[in-house]
């Protein structure tokens, strides 16, 4: 992905912003080199301990305001396992015909002696109410919430066996006991959920097929979870990536194991897979200076922002605007952004980012589960896929 770091139409060198007072065109190769290195040279722990931050340049940055950095960084590294799960849904893909994939009620019957049905948990609405269901009945509504109904079966599977993995991973950190709840139905803290009601309204006349898809893709993967030395893994997923996943640490800062960047195969099927941004240069700046006060954004806009640099898996790493050194999930938020897989470029209508897939990219890419699943793999080999190195085992009872 080398030539991903390079934006078509780009103007003006990050270097320059960084010192303040030259241009990239008029730096010198070997200044621009020697900036570069010291650019690419912090040390790695710093880079690797932080989710969305800012660095301004060793000039701007006194030492006591270093160390505050540093103590909301260290703080922010101990919160982000908490912020893993994708914020947005992925959209739903045009009705299709629903293939009866099973009997009516052999999912249930299948499910009637499981483990998923055994289990209850108390879930904290958005209303404040706590209601408490079967693992079976919370499964069946995250699934419908976080995946397209009409997805392949084994990648709803996938799906099912990633939210019963997610559920159990997140009720160890008992973010909902003051609550007396042990999950929420917020897709931002816990994972995405609907009620049957509500999912129904939403499919319309292809409702009772694809409750009948989502009933199965539980039940055929009762009590199946995927573990690391022997615990639940962060089994956290997106809605589509560019040719490859992302790995943990890129985003979040703290490297896991089984979250590394793999091949992803899905492409120009997924609807939206290339999206654009535009912004004036006044709506950025506006931007810009809500959240990072401190930048500097003199001059001609074309100079406002940096050249980015990319992750092997062609996610922006870094980014500097106005001086202010931003990770691509930074970025990604700071523009409203599907994804961190962007290029930008300046032109007359301002900035305009081309942008590729949707969501953090980290783990699971559930239109990749889906290309997976229509080439023939089972939801044994998807999950295996994205998550190096789990085990896949039946979780054990209370
Ligand atoms: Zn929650």
């Amino acid at each position: 992905m080398e030539d991903a770091g390079r934006a078509p139409g780009f103007y003006g060198g990050w270097e320059g912003h960084r010192l303040g007072v030259w241009s990239g065109a008029c730096t010198p190769q070997w200044r621009r080199d020697r900036l570069r290195e010291r650019h690419i040279g912090y040390p790695e722990h710093e880079k690797g301990a932080l989710a969305l931050y800012i660095r301004t340049s060793n000039r701007q940055m006194g030492v006591g305001r270093g160390l505050a950095v540093g103590v909301v960084l260290g703080l922010l590294t101990l919160l982000l396992p908490l912020m893993v799960l994708e914020e947005e849904q992925p959209e739903l893909l045009p009705a299709q015909p629903t293939p009866a994939v099973t009997q009516p009620g052999e999912g249930e019957q299948a499910a009637a002696e499981g483990w998923d049905r055994g289990q209850t948990l108390r879930l904290l609405q958005s209303d404040g109410e706590v209601v408490e269901l079967t693992m079976e009945e919370y499964l069946w509504r995250v699934v419908a919430a976080e995946m397209p109904a009409s997805f392949e079966p084994q990648a709803l599977q996938a799906q099912a066996v990633c939210a019963r993995t997610y559920s159990l991973w997140k009720m160890t950190a008992e973010k909902h006991r003051e609550a007396g709840a042990d999950l929420c139905d917020s897709s931002a803290c816990c994972q995405a959920y609907t009620t049957r009601k509500a999912a129904m309204e939403r499919w319309g006349s292809d409702g009772e097929g694809y409750a009948q898809r989502i009933a199965q893709a539980v039940a055929e993967t009762d009590g199946q979870i995927l573990t690391y030395q022997g615990k639940p893994i962060q089994a956290v997923f997106f809605s589509s990536s560019t040719q490859a996943t992302e790995d943990a640490a890129a985003v979040w800062g703290g490297s896991l194991p089984y979250l590394v960047s793999v091949d992803s195969p899905e492409g120009e099927e997924v609807p939206n897979y290339h999206s654009t941004v535009t912004l004036t240069a006044e709506e950025l700046a506006a931007r810009v200076k809500q959240t990072y006060p401190e930048a500097s954004l003199d001059g001609a806009p074309e100079g406002w922002l940096g050249e980015p640099s990319y992750t092997p898996s062609g996610r922006v790493a870094e980014m500097t605007v106005g001086g202010v050194t931003l990770s691509g999930g930074a970025a990604r938020t700071l523009f409203g952004l599907r994804s961190a897989c962007f290029q930008v470029s300046y032109g007359e209508g301002g900035f305009t980012f081309s942008v590729t897939g949707y969501g953090h990219g980290v783990g699971m890419s559930q239109y990749g589960a889906n290309a997976m699943a229509k080439a023939g793999s089972t939801w044994q080999e998807i999950v295996s896929h994205y998550y190096t190195g789990v085990t896949i085992q039946r979780a054990e009872a209370d």
